[in-house]
């Protein structure tokens, strides 16, 4: 057990139906700190680099698109073991399958749509938290 940090993006079908207070709340009654947060609109570099994992994917486009479609809140949040607890509060990719009271099966309209992106891993979260801010934004 550590406390680590995790990116989070409050997505834009969240953003567009002014979910982002309802979605910090959940984040903040967890143990999560948001260290860092601000709201911008990503680039198509920036979406496609961020999702370049999922280039050959089916839906890549259309995921771009839809991360182009309003602006963002990218947010750092801290805790113990964050990178897992902040995954157990979003909930399945797929909100049909994803857990009672979890960000995703509360507010995510489909599984594209699904309202946040978290971290899956200590290196995803270190490269995409580098992706948006520098060390002077992230304030523990
Ligand atoms: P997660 O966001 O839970 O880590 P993935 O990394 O597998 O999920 O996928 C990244 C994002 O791509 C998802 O959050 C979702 O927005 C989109 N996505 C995943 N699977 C599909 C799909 N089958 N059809 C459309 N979009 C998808
Ligand atoms: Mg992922």
């Amino acid at each position: 057990m550590a406390i680590e940090r995790t990116l989070s993006i409050i997505k834009p079908d969240a953003i567009k139906r002014n979910l982002t207070g309802a979605i910090i709340t959940l984040i903040e009654n967890s143990d999560l700190h948001i260290v860092a947060q601000k709201r911008i609109r990503l680039t198509k570099e920036q979406a496609k680099t961020f999702y370049a994992f999922h280039k050959d994917r089916p839906f890549f486009d259309e995921l771009v698109d839809f991360m182009l479609s309003s602006p963002v809140v990218v947010q750092v949040l801290e805790g113990e073991s964050a990178i897992s607890v902040y995954r157990n509060l979003m909930g399945d990719t797929d909100p049909t399958r994803a857990a009672d009271g979890t960000i995703r099966k509360v507010f995510a309209k489909s599984i594209e749509e699904n309202s946040v992106h978290g971290s899956d891993s200590a290196i995803a979260a270190r490269v995409e938290i580098a992706q948006f801010f520098s060390d002077n934004e992230i304030v523990g």
